[in-house]
Order: C-alpha cells, then structure tokens, then sequence
C-alpha cells in the first residue's frame, strides 16, 4: 500500500506544479497565450501577446 501513495503523492505533485488551483470555482488554471489588440498613438495596431492563467471564472471573456 505504500508504493500506492508514493504515486497518488506524485500525480498530486505533479498537478500541482502544471497549474494552480481556483480558490473560486476549484478549478486548475491553465496558462494560455492571449493576444490583445492595443491602438497606437498613430492609429495601427499593435499585438500584445500575454500569458494569462485561464479558469472557469474567465474562460467566457477569454474565449469570446
Ligand atoms: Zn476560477
């Protein structure tokens, strides 16, 4: 039995480590490239290319 928590003990670790858990909706956040569009000065667009960690909290305004 104890090989069987050393290895329920890893996949926890393991998870753990990919992402962290939502205190909301207890949820792992998943990191996800988000690019958002700015306006310059001068009138182009410029593409801001950002990491965000992504739950269900925020999954509908990421994925509209
Ligand atoms: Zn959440």
């Amino acid at each position: 039995m104890a090989k069987q928590q050393d290895f329920a003990e890893k996949v926890k670790k393991a998870s753990a480590e990919r992402g962290t858990k939502c205190p909301k909706c207890g949820a792992v956040k998943v990191p996800t490239a988000f690019i958002n569009s700015v306006k310059t000065d001068i009138g182009s667009y410029r593409f801001n290319r950002s990491l965000i960690q992504v739950c269900k909290c925020n999954e509908k305004e990421v994925y509209a």
